[in-house]
């Protein structure tokens, strides 16, 4: 029998049953003039898991990168000041992007494990009185260290000063699994994808757009072409699209918006509090640390955990892989060999954790890691036990 483990690695996720049906359809006439009566529906309701009534949606046959590259395309000049924070792998990837389009970026070294340095933030913009600024990005979710930013107080540092900056947020592995609020926080433009908490195949950037940042792409001399948003709005807005759409994506999205407003969004991200909170009991029975220096700053996605001194994380996913055919996600950056990631978002179940758990303590105990074998499942089966229970008796 092949093994048909669940992954635990932070994206693409597990897909559940009802979007492998989805997708798997036969192809459609994407010109059919019915076709806007698929699409245009499927773009308005992805705008309320942005928590935005205010944005317009705008996708593209690509990955999360492809979405950088859009918003940075539309809105931005070469030359144009930007301010980033360098918190993780996936923030200084965003940065190589913009350096190598000729922006102009200001970059905020943090420690990884901590979150957007909004202070420090604050006290630039406060300072850049000339408006020089032009954009201000984040990483909400900084997958590299399961570090979720606030971006609040990003939004806060930007009133505080005074500052017309735009804010970009990359919201790649925290759309639909963690409460994203693009009005309430202004985000000019959000960058996510298809393959995370949407639980579809990798090949959809999905990005929700401001008005102020459609404004911007008037006077934006970076050059685009395939990422347009004007070409992308045109065509849409008669329910096309610019060239082939990603059909059985969209599809799949559909169902997937489905999917996450009958369970609730609120109660999608209640469900991923409580799979991360099981993983974090876990590594705190272990003996272990999150590479997340605060609990404020604890990500509901994907945990990063350091490995006591000596061991190779790598030596780790490897045998979990080889062993017991089981996906986590390695280390990246600084972090290689020396922290293992486990994804817990998307389609999971606490029972669905339980095993990704169990897994990882039995390669420990393999690797005779100062462990004991059962002490995570155990922590992880009293809280979940516990909450289910406390749960039930409040209905
Ligand atoms: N941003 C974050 C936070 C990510 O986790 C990832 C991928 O894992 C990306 C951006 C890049 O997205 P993609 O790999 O879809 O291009």
């Amino acid at each position: 029998m092949t093994d048909q483990n669940p992954v635990f690695i932070p994206g693409p996720t597990n897909m559940p049953d009802r979007l492998r049906r989805a997708i798997q359809i036969q192809t459609r006439d994407h010109r059919a003039p019915d076709f806007v009566d698929t699409f245009a529906p499927v773009l308005e309701d992805t705008k309320k898991v942005f928590g935005s009534t205010e944005g317009k949606i705008i996708t593209f046959p690509a990955s999360g990168t492809g979405g950088w590259e859009a918003a940075v395309t539309n809105t931005l000049s070469p030359g144009d000041k930007i301010l980033v924070g360098r918190y993780g792998v996936f923030s200084n990837k965003w940065i190589d992007l913009c350096q190598r389009h000729g922006l102009d970026v200001q970059i905020v070294e943090t420690p990884w494990g901590e979150g957007v340095p909004a202070d420090k933030f604050a006290e630039i913009l406060a300072a850049d009185t000339a408006h020089e600024i032009k954009a201000v990005l984040t990483t909400h979710n900084e997958t590299a260290t399961g570090v979720r930013s606030d971006i609040a107080a990003v939004r806060r540092a930007l009133d505080g000063a005074d500052h017309p900056a735009m804010l970009f947020v990359d919201c790649v592995s925290s759309l639909a699994s963690m409460p994203f609020e693009f009005d309430a926080w202004g985000v000019d433009i959000a960058v996510s994808g298809s393959q995370k908490g949407f639980m579809l195949p990798t090949g959809m950037a999905i990005l929700c757009v401001s008005p102020k940042a459609l404004a911007a792409i008037e006077t934006a001399g970076l050059s685009r072409t395939f990422f347009d948003f004007r070409d992308m709005m045109k065509a849409n807005a008669t329910g096309g699209f610019p060239y082939t759409p990603p059909l059985q994506l969209i599809y799949g999205l559909r169902e997937s918006l489905d999917m996450l407003f009958e369970e609730g969004l609120e109660n999608v991200y209640a469900r991923h509090f409580r799979l991360a909170e099981g993983v974090r009991r876990a590594v705190d029975a272990w003996g272990m640390k999150l590479v997340a220096k605060s609990p404020d700053l604890y990500s509901d996605t994907v945990s990063a955990v350091y490995v006591p001194e000596g061991f190779d994380s790598n030596a780790l996913t490897d045998h979990a892989y080889r062993a017991y055919k089981v996906s986590f996600g390695v280390g990246l950056g600084q972090l290689d060999g020396k922290a293992f990631r486990i994804g817990h978002l998307g389609s999971l179940t606490d029972v669905m954790v339980l095993s990704g758990l169990a897994t990882i303590e039995m390669a420990m105990a393999d690797l005779n890691y100062p462990i004991t074998l059962g002490s995570g499942v155990a922590a992880a089966q009293e809280y979940y036990r516990t909450s289910r229970v406390a749960a039930l008796k409040s209905a």
